[in-house]
């Protein structure tokens, strides 16, 4: 995914070979430059519209075939593979899965070449004489995990299976697409159907644009919920699922869903579709999407989501989360995030804004409609707070708004020491902040305002509207004020812009504090547990400062914890625990019998093929985040996820 360090790096590696060598015959910058031939955008309508068909009938073999037809002119041409994807904060578009490209024109083929300097640009001359150009390709989704078509259901996202003329706003591409299902599955999306004939529906003709932000979900088990709040716009959850038992929805789940739409237009005021859908797959197979749009999402969880519900707590705030988006993030946008079009690199600095704060509102709304309990709701949050209680020393050395650069420079691989590196901390840390200014406005105007006056005021407005609205860090002071008047910019800076930022703070504030005990919480519990929790990782990052799985393998170690200054690396293996086999309740007991005393917590590991053993030195036994109650002060948090009516 890091196409743009790959495409750099050899070019300075040349560089570096001419300059030691003595050449004198070094590019200049302005020469290298005049070389790149990619039209920039311009605001102007394109002239017809591409016809976009995608076959996405081959399920098993995980391929979606297309052929495009786009009107053009003679000349020079530049087809663009869309890379910087909106929801994914970077160049994340997946070229290297595009294969098999044919050009023609008039039953002619037609010769394309890719630019020397960017590997999502395709070069060609339209022929005289021709109008309109063909381009066939396939578009080979992952087939080792990641998956996006079983053989039960599949996400189709636009932005994968096409191409699109370069030199144009691509709100100003107009698209008319159509999608070939097998035979019997039925699908969601915020597209609305022209004609249906056989397995083949076609749409009505979108902005390309609307194109990329309306994917479909598709299913041989389907079912279409109705969530729509009295006297509001339609929303819909369209559920798939890897088998039909699991799309049955208890009449308590269904409320709650129910109340999830309508506390989000409680809060907000206002709606930004004109119909919205939840693209939801429920499944142990295809890969757990979250991503957001704005008449729709795309949500993955486990295939038991609905049937184990009892032990399903942790993540229930996805749906929260990517719905809230529809409002923070899709409709009011940081302005250096609303590009032109998707091959133009977007500016992620207001993430902690766009994620951030929605990252807070998924808390409250999920607990606000019923899908979490209080209590799960401050479980969940008890977690969060531990993290940045004693897991993000790296702090120390970033703040948090670097860490909006993380989408790119990170792109999710897996790092050796997280706490240290950090990553994407603007949606968590972002969060913290947000309970921070909340709690902040209730004590400012004596419980009469809070953050929910915020969320109206800035995200609330032209309501119905669908065209972004953009917006600078100013702009968000400015609201703040608006609400109560305060230092507003140097709150927000010393929390973003600062080393060691207070996050936790806003705990305090709302009248609770992060405690720890020797006993993990129910939804930490679960958590634990979960078939999607990230590699089943057993979590002693309070304690000795690292997380393993059940075999042993050891996730992350906390930079200069316990288990660090012991010498453990990330990556190692733990066989061994004071002379035991590795067990999770080994270790546990290890660390507890440990507790106030000098007892070493002796491990053995197993590391590139060496054995090693090592000795923790730490003597405050097992440690689980918990939120307690601050006495005689007021409950801010208890009045933040109480339901709106
Ligand atoms: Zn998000």
């Amino acid at each position: 995914m890091s196409f743009a360090s790959l495409l750099r790096s050899p070019l300075a590696a040349c560089l570096a070979v001419a300059v030691t060598m003595g050449m004198t015959t070094l590019p200049a910058a302005a020469q290298v430059a005049r070389e790149a031939q990619v039209p920039a955008p311009q605001d102007a309508p394109y002239p017809g519209t591409i016809t976009l068909r995608v076959d996405a009938g081959d399920t098993r073999q995980g391929i979606f075939r297309v052929h495009e037809t786009i009107p053009v002119k003679p000349g020079k041409l530049t087809l663009l593979y869309p890379q910087w994807i909106p929801g994914n904060h970077s160049p994340s578009g997946p070229i290297a899965m595009l294969a098999g490209l044919k050009l023609s024109a008039n039953g002619k083929p037609v010769a394309w070449m890719r630019d020397k300097y960017d590997v999502y640009a395709f070069h060609l001359d339209v022929p005289a004489g021709v109008s309109s150009l063909d381009a066939t390709f396939e578009y080979l989704s992952p087939r080792r995990g990641g998956f996006e078509m079983t053989d039960r259901m599949l996400m189709l996202e636009w932005d994968k299976v096409s191409l699109y003329p370069a030199g144009y706003y691509s709100r100003d591409i107009k698209v008319a697409p159509s999608v070939t299902l097998p035979a019997g599955w039925q699908f969601g999306s915020a597209l609305e159907t022209a004609t249906h004939t056989g397995g083949t529906t076609t749409f009505k003709p979108v902005s390309y644009n609307n194109l990329v932000d309306s994917p479909i979900y598709a299913g041989r088990y389907f079912k279409r919920v109705n969530l729509t709040p009295p006297d509001g716009a339609p929303v819909h959850l369209d559920v798939v699922a890897d088998a039909p038992k699991y799309l049955a929805i208890t009449p308590e789940q269904l409320k709650a869903h129910q109340a999830l739409a309508m506390q989000a237009v409680q809060l907000f005021g206002s709606h930004h579709y004109d119909h919205y859908d939840f693209l939801f797959s429920l499944s142990d197979v295809l890969a757990g999407n979250g991503l957001e749009h704005h008449q729709s999402s795309e949500d993955g969880m486990g295939a038991d989501y609905f049937t184990a519900w009892a032990d399903n707590a942790p993540n229930r705030d996805l749906l929260a989360h990517e719905y809230v988006h529809s409002w923070n993030g899709k409709f009011r946008r940081p302005a250096d995030l609303a590009t032109p079009n998707f091959n133009v690199p977007m500016g992620d600095s207001l993430l902690w804004v766009y994620e951030g704060q929605t990252q807070y509102w998924g808390f409250v709304l999920t607990a606000r409609s019923g899908l979490w309990t209080p209590e799960q709701f401050r479980d969940a949050l008890a977690m969060v707070a531990a993290n940045y209680d004693v897991n993000r020393p790296g702090f120390q050395w970033r703040t948090l708004e670097d860490t909006t650069n993380d989408a790119t420079a990170a792109h999710r691989q897996s790092l050796p020491y997280r706490s240290w590196q950090m990553s994407e901390d603007y949606y968590s840390g972002g969060q913290m902040m947000w309970l921070a200014v909340d709690a902040k406005l209730r004590a400012l105007t004596h419980d009469q305002r809070s953050l929910d006056d915020f969320a109206r005021a800035f995200f609330g407005v032209d309501n119905g509207s669908y065209v972004t609205r953009t917006y600078t860090f100013d702009d968000v002071v400015a609201a703040l004020n608006a609400v109560a008047p305060f230092d507003w910019a140097g709150f927000l800076k010393a929390r973003v812009d600062a080393l060691d930022p207070p996050l936790t703070e806003g705990l305090a504030a709302a009248g609770w504090k992060l405690v720890y005990t020797d006993t993990p919480s129910a939804y930490e519990k679960q958590y634990d547990a979960r078939r999607e929790s990230p590699r089943h990782l057993f979590n002693f990052a309070w304690s000795i400062g690292l997380t393993l799985d059940k075999h042993g393998e050891i996730n992350d170690v906390r930079w200069n914890g316990p288990a660090f200054k012991a010498g453990i690396s990330t990556g190692a293996k733990l066989v061994a625990v004071n002379g035991q086999a590795y067990s999770r309740d080994a270790l546990k007991e290890a660390i507890a019998a440990a507790k106030g005393n000098q007892a070493p917590i002796a491990l053995l590991l197993k590391y590139q093929d060496q054995l090693q053993t090592v000795s923790i030195d730490y003597h405050d036994g097992l440690r689980y985040p918990h939120l307690e109650r601050i006495a005689g002060t007021a409950d801010y948090l208890g009045q933040i996820i109480a339901a709106r009516h």
